[in-house]
């Protein structure tokens, strides 16, 4: 049993890491890891609590969060995926922090603050041309991560511009994908940071 024990405790520390840096993009995360059916992220969330797993803590409830209030609250699912009221007020809470912190750092990095454009190439589209066009296409990428957000948070994911815009690039150069890039590495390693706090487990 101690051999086994300390099997399922590599693999838990794999999929729920401890650092920024163990969150490899390549790297499977969360309950995907488990062999079988992938359990409900509510019902690894209280096992792990129940088993004290404290370090993979900050990352079952991210996993558990980042699917929105609905999975949280989901009252179809069995009694080992339902969550008491008291782990559930505190997952909420730290959602709602991530997704307030989300929001306001991608809107800084697209529209820059104080309404400055973020990018300094003179050809740059968001320079040259201030056509409703082009604030149009800024506005569209804050819509997007505000309307994934509506229901939880993408905040440790690796997003990239083209993404969000759906493929096509209107009102930016390649330099605001850089910054973009860099931008968006730091947003993560913030939330990434705040985890713990967010979900009261500091301390
Ligand atoms: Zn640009």
């Amino acid at each position: 049993m101690p051999g086994f024990r300390s099997r399922i405790l590599d693999v838990v520390h794999d999929a729920y890491p401890e650092t920024f840096e163990g969150l490899v993009p390549s790297k499977q995360i969360g309950e995907s890891v488990f062999s079988g059916p992938a359990p409900h992220p509510n019902e690894v969330l209280n096992l792990f609590i129940q088993q004290k797993f404290t370090s993979a803590l900050p990352m079952a409830y991210y996993m558990a969060a980042q699917r929105g209030l609905d999975s949280l609250m989901d009252r179809r699912l069995p009694p080992s995926a339902r969550l008491s009221p008291e782990i559930l007020q505190v997952a909420i809470r730290g959602l709602l922090a991530l997704r307030e912190m989300e929001l306001k750092a991608i809107h800084r990095l697209i529209l820059g603050s104080k309404g400055s454009r973020p990018c300094s190439r003179p050809n740059c589209p968001s320079r040259t041309t201030t056509g409703p066009r082009v604030s149009e296409a800024h506005q569209k990428v804050v819509d997007r991560i505000a309307d994934s957000a509506h229901s939880g948070t993408k905040v440790l994911q690796v997003l990239s511009l083209r993404e969000v815009c759906g493929g096509e690039y209107v009102g930016f150069c390649e330099n605001c994908v850089e910054g973009w890039e860099t931008g968006h590495v730091d947003v993560r390693k913030n939330a990434w940071g705040m985890l713990s706090d967010v979900f009261g487990l500091k301390g």
